[in-house]
């Protein structure tokens, strides 16, 4: 019985950990785009069509869903610390110093190839019902969309915290600063409006993706399967062709959509 007990104040431990991490970067998201740059973020907006409140209302349903995912999987997670089988820790000496430098930046490119990898996946035939089409449901996505998953996909992401806590040492700051980056990063390319200066996509950030990069893929499905980077979709040959122009209208004010465009588009590739 204590036992059990145990495991109910971890579950809601964690679940209240990943809740508050999703509020804030989802209210933050949305108060930049509807209310602090409320003017610019309109002027920037990537679809003609406007999320309703219903959509908002499914995404945070499915993502309150996807947080007892998230704490189921924080159970596991703490008895694997509890054996000994994580390789978080706590003093910054225990490993080189390299090591501690380069450990964020080699977290995120394992993330982003788990993700692409597995997000691709989810779009075979005989997947996609099953364990992405809740996510999809979002055709105009909020930031309320970034853990909007069914439990196949949640438990797919969430699998993704015991799995590289047991494979590779991490400090614990390291592991709470990339947790904020994600979460924030996720709740960033659900935004609607694109966030991204114009130049971004004809220098060397270009191998980052945008929210436009993202959009398209919730409007056209087959394409655009990349977190973080892009590198993945380019050497897949899986990005859209049409992903730099569109991106171009957005920052000018015209939308992707090709059957509601505001203004005729530019034919050139870069925004230039
Ligand atoms: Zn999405
Ligand atoms: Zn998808």
């Amino acid at each position: 019985m204590e036992f059990l007990w145990e495991m109910a104040q971890t579950w809601g431990e964690h679940f209240r950990r990943d809740l508050f991490r999703y509020l804030i970067a989802a209210t933050a998201v949305s108060l930049l785009v509807s209310w602090v740059f409320r003017q610019w973020m309109d002027s920037r907006r990537i679809q003609r069509r406007r999320a309703s409140w219903k959509d908002i209302r499914r995404e945070i349903h499915f993502s309150m869903l996807t947080l007892g995912v998230f704490a189921t999987i924080g159970i596991i997670t703490s008895i694997l610390g509890d054996w000994g089988l994580l390789r978080i820790y706590r003093q910054w000496s225990d490993y080189p110093l390299w090591w501690n430098l380069i450990s964020l930046p080699v977290l995120i490119v394992l993330h982003d190839t788990y993700f692409y990898w597995t997000h691709r996946a989810m779009h075979h035939p005989a997947l996609f019902k099953h364990f992405h089409r809740v996510h999809h449901l979002s055709r105009t996505p909020t930031p309320w969309a970034a853990y909007s998953f069914s439990v196949g996909e949640a438990s797919l992401m969430g699998i993704f915290s015991p799995l590289i806590l047991a494979l590779i040492p991490l400090h614990l700051t390291v592991w709470l600063i990339f947790i904020f980056v994600m979460i924030f990063r996720n709740a960033m390319l659900h935004a609607g409006c694109e966030f991204h200066p114009r130049s971004w996509v004809d220098g060397p950030l270009d191998i980052m993706t945008t929210t436009t990069h993202h959009d398209l893929h919730h409007q056209r499905f087959h394409g655009n399967y990349g977190f973080y980077f892009t590198w993945w979709d380019r050497w897949m040959g899986t990005e859209f062709k049409n992903y730099k122009q569109a991106f171009c209208q957005a920052v000018d004010g015209n939308f992707s959509d090709p059957h509601t465009r505001k203004r005729s588009i530019a034919s050139n590739l870069n925004c230039g």
